[in-house]
Formats: C-alpha cells, structure tokens, sequence
C-alpha cells in the first residue's frame, strides 16, 4: 500500500519520507523509533534544579505573573514566572509563539514539560509545552517515539502517520510467521503485537518484550537464509573431487619446503582435503593470526587442485600484497612444473592478453591476482578452487562474483588474520566451515609493543638508529584514512622529510611507498626494501596487510590514535617473522580521547589478536568490524546488534536450526 494513502500524507512528505527509505505504509511501521520521550511522573521545581537540570522536566503549576512580551532582533519572546504547590517559582520563556500569550493568565494551572537550562545563574525552564492536568495523566508513563528524520520532516508528523498505518497494518498487512512452537519455547509476543509497541509502548517492560520479539524475527530470518544455503550447499552434488596427490603438491613438499609444517597448518591441510573429496562444494573459512602461516597452507591447496587437473586462483586484497604472493610462491614452487602469473589492474595490455589466453586455454595453473580478477573477460578453462586472502577487505558480493567463474561452483577458502567474535561469525559466516590455526612458526619470539609520545622522538631515533647498526631493518606507517586526502599524504611526506634528514645517506637509504604511486614505483621500493638495499620503509597503511619481510624487527606507527585496533594489529603483524625479538612502537599525540587511550593501552598489553577483536567489537560495535564492506553488502540490521545481543543471536541461530 503506497505511503500517500495515508491521511495528511501528500508528494512532499512522500518525498521526504523515500529518503528515509520509506515507500510504502509497510516500509513505515518498519521505521522502529530511534529513542522514546517519556513522560515522567512531574516533579517539583526544587527537586527539577536539583536532580535535573539541563534535562527535560515536567512540573506542575500556575501561572503567578502577568507574561512579559518583547522582541530582540531575531524573535518574539515572551517569558513569565510559574510557581508550584511548594511555593517554589521558576521562569518560563518562549521563542517566536506569541499566539501561547492568551493561555498564561496569572493562575492558570497546567503541567510544563520543557528544557531545564541554567542562564546567568538562574534556572529558566525553555519553550515548554502545557498540558492540562487530565491531558497529562493521559500521556504519564507512556513512551512517545522519536523517529529518524530528515530535514522538513517532523516528528510529529511521522508519529501521527505511524499511527493511523498501525490501525490499517494490524488487520490486512501482516500475519504471524513464527511458528506457536518457537514463540513459545523463545517466549516471543506476537508481531503485529511487538510492532504496535514498537511504536507506542505503554511502558518500559513492553517495550522491552517488543523490542526482543522484533530483534529475535530479524536474526531469525538471516540465520534461516544461512542455513538454507548451507543445506544447499552441502546436499548439491556438484562439487569437485580432488582425490589425487601429485607431483606438484608432492614436489613442492618433498623437495621446496623450507620447514616443518606446525600441527595446526598440518590439520587444516587435512580438512582442506577431506573437504574436496565429499563430493560438495568446499566453502571453508581459515581464521590464524598474523604471522601463523596461512599462505603456506593456501599454496598446497591449490597444488592440490592443479594435481587433478584444475586451476586455481588466489584473489587479495591490494597490488602490493598480489605481487609479494607472486614472488614468494614463484619461488616456492620454482622447478615444481607449476605455471603461476599475477594479474593485477595495472597490468600492461600485452602482458594481460597472454595471461588470459594461457588462462583460457588451461595452461596456467595458478593465478594470483587483486580485484581485476572478478573482471568478466578473465575466464579460467576448468577453475576448481579460490582463495581469497584477507577476505575481510572483500564484499560479499565480490566473493560470490568468483563462483561463477565455472560452470559447477569451485571450492573456496577464505582466510581471514581479523579474529571475528563468535556471535559476529555465527552471521557473518554462519555458511561457512571454520578452520583455525591457533599456532605460530617454531621460534618465533612475542613482539614487545611500546607507546610515546611525540614528544619523546628523540628517543624513538635513538632506538632505530641501533636496530639498523645491528642489521634490522625498520617500517614507519602514517595513516591514510581516505586515499584522496591531502592531509594524510602531508604527514607522509613531512615523515619523509624528516626521516630522511635524521637517517641521511649514505649511512642509511629510505624506500618509500603509498597507494598513489606507480604499480612499479611501488614494486621498486618493496623490492629494495625486501632485498635488504634500503633499511627504513616509510609507508601508509597500504603496507598494512600480507606484507612479508622477516627481517624487518621494528614496526613504528604513527598518529596510532588514528588507527583502529583491529588495524594497529594486523601493522604489527608485520614484524616478528623471524627469529629476532621485534618491537612496535605506537607514536601519539600528548592528547588522546579515552577510547583512543583504551586501543593503545590494549595493544602494549597484549598480542592475542582474539582478545583485541572482542574489545574493538566493544569499542567501535559491529557495523565497523574489519572494515566496513562485509556487514554493509550482506544484510542491514534495523534493531538488533550483533555487538549488544549476543544472546538473542544465540537463541536465533538455534531457533533456526529446529525449523
Ligand atoms: P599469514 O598467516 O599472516 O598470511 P604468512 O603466510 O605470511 O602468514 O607466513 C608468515 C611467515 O612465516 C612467512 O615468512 C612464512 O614463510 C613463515 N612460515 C610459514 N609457515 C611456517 C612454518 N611452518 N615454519 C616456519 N616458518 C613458517
Ligand atoms: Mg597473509
């Protein structure tokens, strides 16, 4: 039913309402207030200056003055003295509503709800609204919404019109869907109930009932769509099989390893192959920390699939990140018999075209690649598996763009170094199989994470300059929050400058990279600073994920306020890949907010990325989680919070999984 079949409801509120996203009168009882006015029991004056002040008050009293009128340039005020049966008075004033002059005669008798605020030293109670005694009573204790709006849209406007779609919606728009076994069991009131008191709730305990009626219908309905496509996913017989073990996955593990596996890459090796042989699709999420191996793991599946004939491909999320993967597996796999290229979005068009057509025509084994992967033109003969590394950097459009790339979906492995906290995963992964590996390389020693402040730079120098004596090699990452922003590219450069005086050549030589330069500018200075030619990288976060060199011991971070945890963990995975003791020092400003505070303080006192992922999730809430683009593109949470409902979500998922 179209919204302008409401009464009052013309084109212009209509239009107003659409950028609420509200088209239809269904759409507008799903506009859940964002907050609730109460009407408090009124008090009197004393206890309102006392208790209350700078908050909305109700009191009851009479008019005790004559109303004073005039105007200043901008507005009519008029302003008068009430007092209350305690014989306490207070001032009341009104801007530009002249018209309320003829309600205040001396002796009126009303309840004033308004803004109690402090004005040179006296209490003024500010445009309040009058109720007669019996009107108020009405209104005690009832909650009125207060909706999210727009600009020319009122409050009261929508709250009206809510209203009268409540009376029409609760007899011809929607019935009960949960079934009376679940309601019962998860002791849910009844929707067209629940929305009513969504909007109009007589009191805190209904409110709270609609509330967790509403939050419970709208996990249950993710969690259903998740477990039907997992039952989907695993009754379809149309995965592919990948039984043998051949020379290249056995080539690379006899000859090429340069380790011992750890237990846990061990493991999931193992799942990884009892999963490609079932007969169903493979869709495995691979959790570790930084630092614990993933790529390792990730390489000898995809062996796996080129040893039974298919391609495989390995999507991540930045050039830099695409083109170390294709020199360190180029290296890895060296004499193997494996054909690997990279394909990223610079990628000159010669280049490009022989990697597509030996793609297309089965020569090419595995292929790694940033974004341009997902592009229509690039087409795999027979693609048996996907990886996506960091994959909380991908949408999950973008993800579901690679299954399409053959006939029969491939298998695909997500890996993921952002821990997630169980009751974001049970959503935002909730059809995926989890794998972890919850153990580091042999030998690896825990980074020691200090925090300065600006002003002790010096120190900070001092330190860098005897790691480089000792042959370490060192990283400085400046924040980018957007990377159009001027500002962020001053501070880069102003680091440089400053860098480069105190570190000068040719003692010492700087690389430095960031997301606007040349595809082979940039690959220049990671050479050079992979190579050992330079000893200081000077960054921005686009070193931030996957980057690899073992003995760079120093991770310096700076403005590390402007970073979230989650972020701040995954630079400092960046050290601590060999043998060495390594240090992260976050540099600051003197004045940080208390959050900021808390991330810093939290990030000295501990490594384990699990614990920092369930405090940032407290922190920031879910929507931020890793990055934006995964909650955003997967589904958009009216009222519950995958941060605050923890248990609601519990009891979704379970209630989804009876039905
Ligand atoms: P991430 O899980 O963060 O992607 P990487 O795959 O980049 O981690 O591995 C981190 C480093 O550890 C690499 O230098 C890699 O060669 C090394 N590594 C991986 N597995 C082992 C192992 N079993 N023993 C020793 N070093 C390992
Ligand atoms: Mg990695």
């Amino acid at each position: 039913m179209n919204i302008q079949q409401l009464k009052g409801i013309g084109e212009k509120t209509a239009a107003l309402l659409s950028r609420l996203s509200v088209y239809t009168v269904k759409d507008l009882v799903g506009l859940y207030p964002r907050a609730y006015d109460v009407y408090e029991k009124p008090v009197f004056v004393q206890e309102a200056v006392e208790e209350h002040a700078s908050e909305i008050v109700s009191i009851e009293a009479v008019v005790a003055r004559n109303v004073e009128q005039y105007s200043t340039p901008r507005m009519k005020v008029l302003s008068t003295v009430v007092r209350d049966e305690q014989g306490t008075s207070l001032k009341c004033t009104w801007f530009n509503m002249p018209f309320l002059r003829s309600s205040l005669k001396p002796g009126a008798h009303y309840v004033f709800r308004g803004q109690l605020a402090k004005k040179k030293g006296s209490f003024v109670l500010e445009q309040p609204q009058m109720y007669t005694m019996a009107a108020y009573a009405q209104l005690q204790g009832r909650m009125q919404p207060i909706y999210p709006l727009t600009k020319g849209l009122s409050n009261k406007t929508v709250a009206k019109a809510v209203k009268q779609a409540l009376e029409k919606y609760d007899t011809c728009l929607e019935k009960e869907y949960i079934p009376v076994d679940i309601r019962s069991a998860y002791q849910l009131a009844e929707h067209n109930f629940a929305v009513q008191r969504i909007h109009f709730p007589q009191s805190q305990e209904l409110l709270r009932q609609a509330e967790y009626r509403l939050k419970f219908e709208e996990l249950l309905g993710i969690q259903l769509a998740i477990l039907s496509r997992r039952v989907t996913r695993t009754t379809a017989a149309d995965g592919f099989f990948f039984p043998r073990v051949g020379e290249f996955f056995n080539g690379f593990y006899r000859t090429k390893l340069p380790f011992e596996l750890t237990g846990a890459q061990k493991r999931v090796v193992k799942e990884i192959r009892a999963d490609t042989v079932t007969g169903h699709q493979m869709n495995r999420l691979l959790q570790g920390d930084v630092g614990s191996g993933k790529t390792l793991v990730a390489l000898m599946a995809m062996l796996l699939a080129a040893d039974n004939g298919f391609q495989a491909c390995m999507m991540v999320p930045t050039e830099i990140l695409a083109r170390q993967h294709f020199v360190s597996i180029t290296k890895m796999v060296e004499g193997v018999g494996v054909r690997v290229a990279v394909l990223t979005g610079s990628t000159k068009k010669r280049e490009r075209d022989g990697i597509l057509e030996e793609l297309a025509s089965g020569g090419l084994h595995i292929l790694i690649g940033t974004h341009a992967l997902i592009e229509e033109r690039v087409k795999f003969d027979n693609l048996g598996l996907v990886v996506i590394d960091e994959q909380h950097r991908f949408g999950v459009e973008q993800r579901a763009r690679m299954w399409t790339k053959n006939s029969r979906p491939p298998h695909v492995l997500v890996m993921t170094a952002t821990p997630i906290p169980r009751t974001l995963a049970m959503t935002l992964y909730g059809d995926l199989d989890v794998s972890v590996i919850d153990e580091l390389p042999p030998g690896r020693k825990p980074i020691l994470t200090r925090h300065l402040y600006d002003s002790q730079r010096m120190k900070l120098f001092g330190f860098l300059r005897s790691e480089i004596a000792r042959g370490r090699q060192v990283y400085v990452v400046y924040p980018l929050i957007k990377e159009s922003e001027k500002m962020d590219y001053k501070d880069l450069y102003d680091g440089f400058e400053t860098m480069s005086r105190e570190f000068p050549l040719p003692q010492y030589r700087l690389s430095v990279v960031h997301g606007k330069l040349p595809a082979e500018e940039k690959e220049e200075g990671m050479r050079a600073f992979r190579e050992g030619t330079t000893q200081i990288m000077v960054a921005t976060s686009v070193i931030e994920v996957g980057v690899d060199v073992p003995n760079a011991t120093v991770m310096v971070i700076e403005s590390a306020e402007r970073f979230g945890l989650s972020q701040l963990h995954q630079l400092r995975g960046r050290v601590g890949r060999g043998g060495e003791q390594s240090y992260c020092i976050l540099m600051s400003g003197d004045r940080l907010s208390r959050e900021a505070r808390a991330r810093l303080d939290a990030m000295v006192e501990t490594n384990d990325g699990f614990r920092l992922s369930e405090l940032d999730l407290k922190l920031r809430g879910a929507g931020d989680i890793g990055g934006t683009q995964q909650s955003g593109t997967a589904f958009e949470l009216k009222i519950a919070s995958l941060a605050k409902d923890a248990a609601v979500v519990e009891y979704a998922r379970r209630a989804a999984e009876e039905i």
